[in-house]
């Protein structure tokens, strides 16, 4: 599975952004919040809380309650996103608004395409009274491995 690169730099900004965000909330520092973070860190470019769940759970004694808590703080502060790429599941991902997701209507697989001219034509956009936070544009089809299988049979 495709994950994303985080190096040290971001690694260490990101962490940074969540220690001045939950001191203004006024919450605790606790290592389990940051070892949650590093291990979003180190998921494939789109998972779900069950996964990360998974792979925390190996390491740390944590709840779910606590890691799904920590995942929607780290939304609230724009380190991760969330998206339903299909109605019934939600997935995660690092912020990041200038990319779009192909996803094919017959597997489901989804493909990042990275693409800076989107996120720029969408800071220009303008909404009367709606001050959009963060946004994500899915192109559904079919895949390259799909259309081939269809052209076989
Ligand atoms: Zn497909
Ligand atoms: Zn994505």
């Amino acid at each position: 599975m495709k994950k994303k690169h985080v190096d040290q730099s971001l690694r260490d900004h990101l962490k940074e952004t969540f220690a001045v965000y939950i001191k203004s909330k006024k919450m605790r520092q606790t290592p389990e919040r940051f070892a949650i973070l590093d291990k979003t860190l180190e998921q494939k470019v789109h998972f779900d809380i069950d996964e990360l769940y998974k792979n925390i759970e190996a390491d740390y004694h944590v709840s779910r309650s606590t890691v799904y808590n920590t995942v929607e703080l780290l939304c609230e502060c724009n380190i991760l996103r969330k998206h339903y790429l299909n109605e019934t599941q939600a997935v995660y991902e690092l912020a990041d608004d200038r990319h779009l997701h192909l996803i094919c209507l017959k597997c489901g697989a989804v493909k990042e395409v990275h693409d800076e001219k989107v996120g720029e034509y969408l800071s220009t956009l303008k909404f009367r009274g709606f001050h959009p936070t963060s946004s994500t544009t899915n192109i559904y089809g079919i895949c390259s491995a799909c259309s081939r299988k269809r052209k076989k049979t």
